[in-house]
């Protein structure tokens, strides 16, 4: 099969994967979710005219003109109203929250109140007609329309949720990310690896970022190079309802690895194998039933490079996300050499200049190399048969973090 470009495996990997059903979840486990339906008002916000203030409710009649004198017949506090009337030459004592009594139209502050002896009160200030209350439904009105379907759940979408009347919100399910990490010679961290073992680290970093996106990991550990234990891992991702099943190593073309014709003998349709871009050459996609499964190579950055290009789009439209990489126009620091037939990610760190940003290329870029992964903030892009460029040039750059 011939190398496909990065952009059109994106499609094929992105083809036919539409959001995920709705299920309802309560509230205080909705933060960060993707609402899957439009969401009115249970209620009206405020339910009733309130005070906005602690002060005196008053006719604002009564302080047209200043020093006024008004009794006090009462007080209303958040969540115990006056029940009684304001009439003309009087005033309820009364608190931020505090429903607003019948006959009053105005807050008085209590800054602007001066009490007297025998429960009066002198107003020295005027008061425009109406100050300091909010009238019932300033917010919103029972019905209102307030959130749209595919809103992220930030934390204002939340509270505002919560004042709706809302105790449980319909959200897009989460997909479910089935990792397999296959090699003879790998080990968990924290086991002591044997002669001619490593410790397998892939597992991790690809699952962070499935979850970074909103999906839910099953983590089938690690298996040998052996066709049967390989397939073992394949059903019990199926049999878990999986919808993305990725797969770490074993996709290149080396006597051990078995990984696609293990999925083919299981039934999957290969949609691609390899594609031209560095690292991650040998990746794999293609469908079983109704899994989508992801091929990653072996090698640490090109497995976290090739899961930040293919993975997280996958799981953002399975989340119902909007995902856009953040791609940005940078100044390179130091010339680069012509790029060869594949598309090049080149881990870099990108700092802000002035208004511009640097981006400098590390130097060595083997695939196994994770130390110079994590101190990149950003991978290069260059295009497949770049010309060399020099330093000052202008420069696409993938930001990671
Ligand atoms: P493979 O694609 O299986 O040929 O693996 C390529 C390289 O990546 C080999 O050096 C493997 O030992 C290494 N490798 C494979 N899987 C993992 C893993 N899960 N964690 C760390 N290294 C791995
Ligand atoms: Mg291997």
């Amino acid at each position: 099969m011939a190398l496909i470009s990065v952009d059109e495996a994106l499609e094929r990997v992105l083809a036919g994967i539409r959001r995920l059903p709705a299920e309802k979840t309560p509230l205080h486990e909705a933060a960060g979710r993707v609402l899957a339906a439009k969401l009115s008002a249970l209620r009206t916000q405020p339910p009733f005219d309130v005070s906005a203030m602690d002060g005196y409710a008053v006719q604002a009649a009564d302080i047209a003109t200043v020093p006024a004198i008004l009794s006090v017949i009462g007080e209303a506090a958040a969540g115990r109203r006056f029940s009684g009337r304001v009439r003309p030459g009087e005033a309820v004592r009364i608190f931020t929250g505090a429903p607003v009594p019948e006959g009053a139209d105005t807050i008085l502050i209590q800054e602007n109140a001066r009490p007297m002896e025998a429960g009066r009160i002198e107003a020295i200030t005027s008061v425009v007609l109406g100050r300091h209350i909010r009238s019932a439904g300033t917010d919103f009105h029972n019905g209102d329309i307030l959130l749209d379907d595919g809103r992220v759940l930030d934390p204002a979408a939340l509270s505002l949720m919560a004042a709706a009347g809302h105790s449980h919100l319909p959200v897009v399910g989460r997909p479910l990310v089935a990792i397999i990490a296959t090699g003879d010679e790998l080990v968990p961290p924290g086991i002591e690896p044997g002669a001619d073992q490593i410790v397998a680290s892939n597992s991790y970093g690809v699952a962070a970022l499935a979850k970074q996106d909103g999906a839910n990991i099953l983590d089938l550990g690690i298996v040998p190079d052996r066709h049967e234990s390989i397939s073992d891992a394949v059903r019990a991702a199926l049999a878990a309802s999986a919808d993305i099943i990725v797969t770490l190593g074993g996709v290149s073309v080396g006597d051990h690895d078995l990984v696609q014709d293990v999925l083919q003998a299981e039934g999957m349709e290969l949609a691609f194998w390899k594609i031209a871009m560095r690292p991650g050459k040998p990746l794999m996609f293609g469908k079983l039933n109704s899994a989508r499964v992801l091929g990653l190579p072996g090698n640490p950055v090109s497995s976290l490079v090739c899961a930040h290009l293919f993975l997280r789009p996958m799981v953002a439209r399975l989340s119902g996300r909007l995902y856009a990489p953040d791609i940005r126009s940078a100044t390179l620091a130091r010339p680069m050499k012509a790029n060869g037939e594949r598309r090049d990610y080149v881990r870099a760190t990108v700092v802000q200049q002035q208004n511009d940003l640097l981006a400098t290329p590390f130097d060595v870029q083997d695939s196994s190399m994770l130390t110079t992964l994590a101190a990149a903030n950003a991978l290069i892009l260059r295009e497949p048969q770049a010309p060399a460029a020099d330093a000052g040039a202008r420069c696409q750059v993938l930001m990671l973090r």
